[in-house]
This record gives C-alpha cells, sequence and structure tokens, in this order.
C-alpha cells in the first residue's frame, strides 16, 4: 500500500534535536507527496486526536530551538491495552498510513505496541542518554554532553581557586553514559556509573587521596542521578579526607539548549531515512545509525538489542585522571 498520509509525535522525555527531527519528517515527508500530521503531546495527543495538517512552513525558524514544538508526554492512559487500542482507531479515524514515533525505549514499545494493532509506525530514536540497544547514537545525546561539560568547566574553576573536592551528579537512571563521557571529557577524578557496584573507599576516596598526594589541588566527582544518594556521598568525602566538598546537581537543564550540529545532523538524516523507508514499503521500523551508516532494524528486533558500557571508556578515564 502507498503511503498518503503519516503523522509524526515525540514521545517521553524532550531531547534536544527533537525539532530537527520534526523539520526532516515534514520536509522530506512533502517531498514524497505525503500529507504530515503533526500529534501534540505524543501519545496523549493520539488517543486524542489531537492534530493537525503540518506543511513546509510549520517547521521554519524550529531547527536551533531545543525541546519539541509538538510538545512530549509520558501516557499513563495510552500504555493500557484498552489505551493501544483506542488510540490505533484513532489512527484508522485519521487515516494515518503510518506514524513516526520519535523517543526514547519506552516511546519505542508503545510503538511496538500499535505495531501489534496494524499500525505501521517507524521510530527515530531521541533521548539524551544514548540508551538504546539498536543504535549507536540517539537524538540529543552530544547537545546534552556539550552541556555538562561547559557546566563542570565552570565548577572546575571555582574548585580549583578554594582547593575543593566537586561532586557533580548528572542525568542518566538506568545508564551512565553521559556521566562517562564527561568524566573524560573533563577528567574527572572519579566516576560513578548506576550500571556498576561501587565501593566508595575504593572508587572515590583512594583515588582523591592518590591524586592529592600526586599534586592536585581539586578534585571532580561525577555521580549519575541512578547511582541515588549524590549528597551522601558528598558529606562522606568531606568527613572521611577533610577536603571541603561541594555538590551541584545539574537537573533538567541538560536537557534544553540549542542542539549542536551533531544532532542537528543526526536528527536530519534519520528522519530523512525514515521517510524513505515508508515510501519504499516497509513497515514497523526503527532507525539506527551504525557505524557511521543510518539503516532501518524491524521494530521487533530491534526491542531486543542491548546495549552495555564500554568497560576499556571506564579504565582510559581512570588512567587520564592520574
Ligand atoms: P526517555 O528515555 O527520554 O525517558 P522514553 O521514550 O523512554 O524517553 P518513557 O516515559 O519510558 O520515555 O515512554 C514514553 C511513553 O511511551 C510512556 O509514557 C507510555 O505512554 C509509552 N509506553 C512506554 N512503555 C510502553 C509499553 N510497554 N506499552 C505501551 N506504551 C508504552
Amino acid at each position: 500500500m502507498s503511503i498518503k498520509r503519516i503523522g509524526v509525535l515525540t514521545s517521553g522525555g524532550d531531547a534536544p534535536g527533537m525539532n530537527a527531527a520534526i523539520r526532516a519528517v515534514v520536509r522530506s515527508g512533502i517531498y514524497r507527496g505525503f500529507q504530515v500530521y503533526g500529534i501534540k503531546k505524543g501519545y496523549e495527543g493520539l488517543l486524542k486526536g489531537d492534530m493537525f495538517e503540518m506543511n513546509l512552513r510549520s517547521v521554519s525558524d524550529i531547527m536551533s530551538r531545543g525541546g519539541t514544538i509538538l510538545q512530549t508526554a509520558r501516557s499513563k492512559d495510552f500504555a493500557t491495552p484498552e489505551g493501544v487500542k483506542r488510540a490505533a482507531r484513532m489512527a484508522e479515524v485519521f487515516q494515518l498510513d503510518a506514524i513516526v514515533v520519535i523517543g526514547g525505549d519506552g516511546s519505542f514499545r508503545g510503538a511496538r505496541a500499535l505495531a501489534r494493532e496494524g499500525v505501521n509506525v517507524i521510530g527515530i530514536p531521541a533521548t539524551i542518554d544514548n540508551d538504546i540497544g539498536s543504535t549507536d547514537y540517539t537524538i540529543g545525546f552530544d547537545t546534552a554532553l556539550n552541556t555538562v561539560k561547559d557546566a563542570i568547566d565552570k565548577i572546575k574553576d571555582t574548585a580549583y581557586s578554594h582547593e575543593r573536592c566537586s561532586v557533580v551528579e548528572v542525568m542518566g537512571r538506568d545508564a551512565g553514559y553521559i556521566a562517562l563521557h564527561c568524566a573524560i571529557a573533563d577528567g574527572a577524578e572519579a566516576c560513578i556509573l548506576p550500571e556498576k557496584k561501587f565501593d566508595i573507599d575504593k572508587d572515590i576516596i583512594q583515588p582523591i587521596i592518590g591524586c592529592r598526594n600526586r599534586g592536585k589541588h581539586h578534585y571532580i566527582v561525577i555521580i549519575a542521578e541512578g547511582v541515588g544518594g549524590t549528597m551522601e556521598i558528598a558529606d562522606q568525602i568531606k568527613s572521611i579526607t577533610g577536603i571541603s566538598t561541594t555538590t551541584t546537581i545539574l537537573g533538567h537543564l541538560q536537557r534544553g539548549g540549542s542542539p549542536t550540529v551533531r544532532d542537528r545532523v543526526a536528527a536530519s538524516l534519520m528522519a530523512v531515512k525514515a521517510t524513505e523507508c515508508l515510501e519504499a514499503g516497509e513497515r514497523n521500523k526503527i532507525i539506527a545509525e551504525k557505524n557511521d551508516r543510518y539503516i532501518s532494524i524491524d521494530i521487533e528486533e530491534a526491542l531486543e538489542m542491548e546495549k552495555h558500557i564500554d568497560e576499556s571508556m571506564i579504565e582510559t578515564s581512570k588512567m587520564l585522571s592520574l
């Protein structure tokens, strides 16, 4: 069946570059002769039929903006068998031949549920966490890394002046990719990830004291939010080492900001690949970046794929902070 009309939505946590992806879905979709409907607030908007036809100018001047012009949601109503059925029925009412879902792993599970109800879906990976098994890269990761890097650079300036230990909590509930990349980019003395059990003496106190004895004047400890207890860890560092210790929880500022070139290009190329797949008659796919190429993977297969933190990066981070 050839495609006449598609819907596009953003779902789950917002990520810089989602707008660039929406723009490229709309422009490349229209280029291929599709009508493109923007669905508001993710699956919530699909359930309500809250959607509108977009044109080439609907996506003017959005590329440089963080967030998502379509807005996003974590819909509880959708995430039930009855909700998925209602959403699939609404896709039929609006005669959507396919829905492009821009979001993270949870959003793809929602897309798979829709696919099982007969809706043709295609996923574009966008989450600052870079934690989707089927793809090397997710839209938003690079911008978040640069935001954290800028913040830690500033914290380091003041940490040096006062000879402090700075504990910085970064995003990552289940995945430590932001923490680990920033530990390397910022030369952190210790980095604690949710994927790995840690021992405060071995993984934090010993590196700090070792660095002090080798002549360092300040110390950065990065903790991914999923580890938990950041304040308590900072208290312990202070009480065991006697070093003045501050804590910064970067929080939601990591989700915002104008997307980097990396994110704009990845978003644009993934979205163009998505509409290309739809034009070619592919059904129920996830777009992925693999070895610098963009490919499509069957959604059932994609959701079985796992990603693991690269142990050698952990060792590299430790080696370079000596
Ligand atoms: P992020 O990684 O940035 O948090 P995400 O896409 O993983 O993004 P989630 O909140 O996990 O964010 O998922 C987004 C929405 O997808 C949920 O609110 C829910 O409506 C839907 N969803 C998630 N899992 C399922 C599922 N198993 N079945 C149906 N719908 C789901």
